[in-house]
């Protein structure tokens, strides 16, 4: 089936949408980006989705393309037209152009571009990866300064991604000063004494959605959490592990650097919170 996608107020097939070759974008990586996930037909967590979009937009003094409700409409038409009961919608915002080149912004009434197209995930909640859980590697964080920006600047964390699959694993962390800072596409934390560990908020990590969420519903589940700096020695002795986004919810680490945890099979916290999660969150979709 082809996909209809949404670019600047057309609902239109895949295959006729166009961006110019102009566009900040493509040329600078200037635009960011919103992964939010369907689950059964309806949006998860489309509220702090839409709230860290304005964010990003605001700390790049970058034009809203829409309003909110305007945005929740577009998300719910495309997975309408879609036919979407589990997947993500992709959204991503440009600077757009004034038609050339130039490291200073275009003028202030040059329209923003805006992208939205639907990914059709079915067993996204039901996942198997979720089941074996993932192994990770730990590589250097090189990225740049503001992390809490959502931007499309993604090429070193897919990088980082290549570099987990060259060496037999799923996915990587990023360390910096010798603390982890996170995956390449989701927040890290790991289990040790019943303890749930995850590095605080700043500029170095970006702000997640889901981990906001989780971190939420492990204090409602009487979970102790501790917002710190952490190695990955001490991630690597702990108990259990596991990371969170939009994409994948809660996902068990099993495995770091070659050593496994625990057992070598999803933890008890990662699961219960995984569970909890999908819970929730199914109930509260719009
Ligand atoms: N950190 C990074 C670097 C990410 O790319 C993502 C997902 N886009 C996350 C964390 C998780 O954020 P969220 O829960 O909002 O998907």
């Amino acid at each position: 089936m082809t996909r209809t996608v949404y670019v600047n107020g057309d609902y239109l097939p895949e295959t006729e949408a166009k961006v110019s070759i102009f566009d900040r974008g493509f040329l600078m990586a200037d635009a960011v980006y919103e992964v939010t996930s369907v689950l059964g037909g309806k949006l998860i967590d489309f509220e702090g989705h839409a709230v860290r979009l304005k964010r990003s937009l605001d700390e790049l003094d970058m034009a809203e393309p829409c309003t909110k409700d305007e945005l929740l409409e577009i998300h719910r038409k495309l997975v309408e037209l879609n036919d979407i009961d589990e997947g993500l919608v992709y959204l991503q915002v440009t600077r757009g152009s004034d038609g050339d080149r130039d490291f200073v912004f275009p003028s202030e009434d040059t329209k923003p571009t805006i992208v939205l197209f639907t990914q059709n995930k079915p067993g996204l909640a039901d996942s198997a990866a979720a089941k074996v859980g993932a192994k990770i590697i730990s590589i250097e964080d090189i990225r740049w300064g503001r992390r809490d920006i959502k931007t499309v600047q993604l090429l070193y964390p897919s990088m980082g991604k290549m570099m987990a699959k060259k060496a037999g694993a799923d996915d990587a962390w990023m360390i910096e000063d010798g603390h982890v800072t996170e995956g390449t596409s989701n927040n890290a934390y790991f289990v040790k004494d019943g303890v749930i560990v995850t590095r605080p908020l700043s500029n170095d990590i970006l702000h997640g959605i889901t981990r906001k969420a989780v971190l939420r519903m492990a204090e409602e589940a009487q979970l102790k959490v501790e917002e710190r700096l952490f190695t990955i020695d001490e991630a690597k002795a702990a108990d259990e592990a596991f990371t969170t986004s939009a994409s994948a919810f809660v996902m068990p680490v099993v495995e770091i650097d070659g050593v496994a945890l625990g057992d070598g099979t999803p933890g008890p916290i990662a699961k219960r919170l995984r569970e909890i999660y999908l819970e929730e969150s199914i109930k509260a979709a719009v």
